[in-house]
């Protein structure tokens, strides 16, 4: 099938198509690296947005009793969503996040939602870029939401903020009075923090939870570009399908503000050159790794080695030879 054929397909929703489409961008193959690229291109449309909600949680959290309940509310609405996850092989031992088929069964077996499964065992840098290229394709094909997913590890969420317009921190109740060892970086990413499982006898260790995070977020910092009280934190229950329809209330209030005051689109532009630079920085990494640049490296790094250069003239001297000088 030839890019125009396949990117008409995909702007008409068709499903397989974007499946193999995504399977495309995931393939390492010069070939296929090209066929990949003139498709996005031919794809791409400013005018065909996506929400993006990138979704971060610790396992055993709820992230996909979350995503399946929240995307069933969304899909009752007549939205269409479709599920990307982003795992680092770090992250798990080799499994997928989403590759255990009983995840998300009611949510896949949706007509309006597309789940798609995460390969296993890429790089960061290249799950970046395949998740990205995979959202591109999911909002050609005309996806109302997308939801991106991440296990808590740390790297991994600044790739998903990157690449979401509204970023999800899923966390549990606490046991005690202290806030769980969430990190700064990844406090200051949340737009809105969802403490999961307020039901039962969980309930009321929700609330507190829900309570301390407000007043940490409150003390954290207040970004212009957000309406007063954000970010938030609230409580939801995946399992009791509470708290949901406040949690999109809430998102859907912060995109139509950013969406007001300009930050959207400012956003979305600083994302793009965010990933154009994050590209070339790859490629020239990946040019380093391939001969006779690889060679080169290895002889003047023997050399450092052996105390014959300092590494900053031998840096030097290889940009040199590069005929990128510093
Ligand atoms: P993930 O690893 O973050 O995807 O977490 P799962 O969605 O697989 O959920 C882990 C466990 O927590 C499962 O046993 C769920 O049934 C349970 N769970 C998820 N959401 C809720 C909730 O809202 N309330 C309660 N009580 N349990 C929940």
């Amino acid at each position: 099938m030839d890019t125009e054929d396949r990117a008409r397909l995909i702007r008409a929703g068709d499903r397989r198509t974007l499946a193999r489409a995504i399977t495309l961008v995931e393939s390492a193959r010069s070939d296929h690296r090209a066929e990949a690229l003139a498709l996005l291109d031919a794809l791409r449309d400013p005018d065909r947005q996506a929400l993006r909600i990138g979704l971060s949680g610790t396992p055993g959290v709820g992230k996909s009793t979350f995503i399946e309940a929240f995307g069933l509310m969304l899909t009752a609405q007549g939205l269409k969503v479709a599920v990307l996850a982003v795992d680092p092989s770090s992250a798990r031992s080799g499994g997928s996040i989403l590759g255990d088929k009983t995840r998300m069964e009611r949510l896949s077996r949706e007509p309006l939602a597309f789940i798609r499964p995460s390969p296993s065992q890429t790089q960061l840098g290249g799950v970046a870029r395949r998740t990205r290229e995979a959202v591109a394709l999911c909002e050609a094909a005309g996806f109302d939401v997308v939801l991106i997913e991440t296990v808590g590890v740390g790297q991994s969420e600044t790739v998903v903020a990157e690449l979401s317009d509204l970023f999800l921190l899923l966390l549990a109740p606490a046991g005690g009075d202290e806030l769980q060892g969430v990190k700064r970086g990844i406090m200051e990413m949340a737009d809105l923090i969802l403490v999961n499982k307020a039901d039962g006898d969980l309930k009321p260790a929700a609330l507190r939870t829900v309570a301390d995070y407000a007043g940490a977020l409150q003390l954290l910092r207040r970004r212009p570009q957000d309406p007063p009280g954000f970010p938030k934190a609230l409580p939801v229950s995946a399992l009791a399908q509470d708290g949901l329809a406040r949690a999109w209330e809430e998102m859907q209030l912060l995109v139509n503000w950013r969406k007001a005051n300009g930050h959207w689109a400012r956003t979305r532009a600083t994302q793009a050159k965010h990933w154009f630079e994050e590209e070339l920085r790859q490629g020239l990494l990946a040019a380093l790794a391939k001969e006779p640049q690889k060679g080169l490296m290895a002889r003047f790094g023997a050399r450092v080695a052996e105390g014959e250069m300092t590494p900053e003239a031998a840096a030097a001297e290889m940009l040199r030879l590069l005929g990128r000088p510093a």
